[in-house]
Parts: C-alpha cells; structure tokens; sequence
C-alpha cells in the first residue's frame, strides 16, 4: 500500500460525510477515479452508511408511528 493509498483511506469517513473542504475531497475523488484498491473500500462505506441510514429511518418510523 502506498502512502496516497494510507492518507486517502484514513481520511474517507470524512470524505463520505462531507466533513472535507473542496481540495482535499476533490485529492480523494481523483484518486478514487484511478485505484481500485481505494475505490473499493470506498464501495463497502458506502453500502455500510446506507445500512446505518436504513436502520434509522425504520427505527424512526417505528416511533412515529
Ligand atoms: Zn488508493
């Protein structure tokens, strides 16, 4: 794994919740563009968050209801 590699996935939670400023998000998004390693892991954030998003809703409109 290379040092790019390192820094991007250490900092892709922040990235996935929007928590970066316009550079560093567009550094991650150029680099998830071209490594698939990255791209990857990227992937299973994603899927895991819509997860978590699903659960939340449900358990809200459980509540609500
Ligand atoms: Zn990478």
């Amino acid at each position: 794994m290379n040092t790019e590699c390192e820094y991007i996935q250490s900092r892709m939670h922040e990235y996935f919740d929007d928590e970066l400023d316009y550079e560093m998000s567009l550094r991650i998004k150029k680099h998830l563009e071209h490594c698939s390693e990255c791209g990857e892991i990227y992937e299973k954030i994603s899927k895991l968050s819509n997860l978590i998003k699903q659960s939340f809703n449900s358990s809200s409109e459980s509540i609500s209801l």
